[in-house]
């Protein structure tokens, strides 16, 4: 056998040399020919395998950002073929619906109107709020194939999908109520999971009419910015409640309290600068629970000179301060904490008392008790819970993420107790409640030399035995004082919430 193959091995080597003898030009044309063909068709292969991968990529990642942007044309072509889909509360309630009227054309219908205004947002001379996060997933129909292909051969439209948020239609009452006739925001969130239960902004806006009033919320000279919804994107100065950053700051330096004793006089000198406590109240002799608890601005303007400036800064970054906060609600605000190494200590007196140069939105404060009550790790907060098609049947479920673990489960425990205490010995006494533990910080921010103009603030959270938790952060342009306004706001939505 072996024997045989070696000849045939011969026989062919010999036809080889023949050929070679007689074409042997032809021969090396049309090998150089071959390579030539050969590189051009893994070039083409090549291409081909990118433009598979990349379109693999396109449809499993980025086609519906890219068709989304309101901008895409694709998107007026989807709504040219499907009803958009209506936009539901947690519980099924009905934010946003389309109607036909009698000439067949489509009108967005809001039945809470003003209520839910910023949350829910309009779809018409461009769009803001879940209508804008959505926009895809409202133009595109998962009905069943049979109603579709009925539909296409009638001519008619597809029923578009319907998007659950996380909004809570009660508690988003009760927040819109609290804020009454004040301009500012109210947002909850329920720590464990992210999710945005009410999202409440003064001045708000009808949508169902906003197409006819536009050209008055556009040109708006009062500066009062109808459209912009206060609770992701105000930009406040965050008075009082921010001694809860100096407090954390204060307890990561000295490892503890560092046997904190201050006694307050009612006012407090350094560097030529005096600071004074609310209504220049001498507080007296306090510890740092005293100090926290009654808000005392004299304690914590020397705690504020006693921290090192650019750990302060640091501390304050590493919780979400000038950076994109981790949020998945669309635009949202940045807040600002500038204080270096240089800032003189009447800058750092101010800065830790929670005026000087910093400012915070709504949300940031929000996410920031989350995490405290959430013992450190900060939930991603969002507002749309899952998409499903007209029948009920759920296309899309978003689960909520961790967005990180913004402080030590021990630290946050000890933050807690210091919230606690606010409660039940300090500023925030009046949110004692039978049916829940509230926990939290109280803020008056001066923004103008107007005694009539300070931001009324309370930033918090409440739990029930049955472990129900929601955190919340109320802000009141323009009001006259502090816990008059805010808390008052914060106990009726806290007691609206526990109440179900
Ligand atoms: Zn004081």
């Amino acid at each position: 056998m072996k024997k045989q193959k070696a000849q045939a091995g011969n026989r062919k080597r010999d036809v080889e040399i023949v050929d070679l003898n007689g074409k042997a030009a032809d021969k090396k044309n049309g090998g150089r020919r071959n390579r030539e063909f050969a590189i051009v068709t893994y070039v083409f292969l090549a291409l081909f395998l990118c433009m598979t991968g990349y379109f693999v990529y396109f449809v499993a990642i980025e086609s519906e950002d890219f068709i989304n942007n309101p901008y895409n044309a694709r998107l007026a072509t989807m709504a040219d073929q499907v009803v958009r889909g209506d936009i539901l509360s947690n519980d099924g309630t009905i934010l946003a619906t389309t109607q036909i009227d009698g000439n067949g054309a489509e009108i967005r219908y809001y039945p809470y109107g003003r209520m839910f205004a910023h949350a829910v947002g309009y779809a018409d001379n461009g769009m803001a709020g879940v209508e804008l996060l959505e926009n895809y997933r409202l133009l595109r129909s998962n009905a069943f194939i049979l109603t579709r292909i009925a539909n296409e051969v009638a001519g008619k439209k597809n029923p578009g999908d319907d998007v659950v948020t996380t909004l809570d239609a009660g508690l988003q009452s009760a927040c819109y109520d609290a804020l009454g006739g004040y301009d500012g925001a109210i947002i909850c969130l329920e720590p464990d999971t992210g999710k945005v239960l009410a999202m409440a902004s003064k001045p708000d806006y009808d949508p169902n009419t906003i197409a006819q009033n536009w050209d008055g919320y556009v040109s708006d000279d009062s500066g009062s910015a109808v459209l912009l919804n206060r609770a992701t994107q105000g930009l406040y100065v965050p008075g009082s409640t921010f001694k809860i950053l100096t407090l954390f700051a204060y307890l990561q330096q000295e490892r503890g309290d560092g046997g904190f004793s201050f006694d307050c006089s009612g006012s407090f000198s350094a560097d030529g600068y005096e600071m004074h406590c609310y209504d220049h109240t001498a507080h007296g002799q306090e510890d740092l629970y005293a100090a926290f608890g009654n808000s005392c601005n004299c304690a914590f303007s020397s705690i504020g000179l006693s921290l090192d400036r650019s750990s302060y800064r640091q501390l304050c970054e590493q919780l979400l301060f000038n950076k994109a906060l981790p949020a998945n609600l669309g635009n949202t605000s940045v807040s600002r904490m500038t204080l270096d190494g240089d800032a003189n200590d009447p800058l750092v007196m101010q800065t830790a008392i929670g005026q000087g140069q910093t400012m915070v939105s709504p949300l940031h404060m929000a996410m920031l008790v989350s995490a405290i009550a959430n013992d450190g790790m900060l939930m991603e907060p969002y507002m749309i819970d899952h998409v499903q098609n007209e029948n009920g049947i759920v296309v899309r479920q978003n689960e909520s993420r961790q967005a990180g673990q913004l402080m030590t489960e021990q630290d946050a425990k000890t933050m807690q107790e210091y919230l606690r205490y606010v409660v039940t010995d300090g500023t925030g006494r009046s949110l004692q409640s039978d049916r829940y533990n509230a926990y939290g910080k109280t803020g008056t921010a001066e923004f103008s030399s107007n005694k009539n103009e300070d931001h009324s603030w309370f930033v918090g959270y409440a739990e029930n035995a049955d472990g129900k938790r929601m955190a919340v952060a109320v802000v009141m342009e323009g009001v006259a004082a502090g816990n008059a306004y805010a808390v008052p706001a914060a106990r009726a939505v806290f007691d609206s919430y526990f109440a179900q």
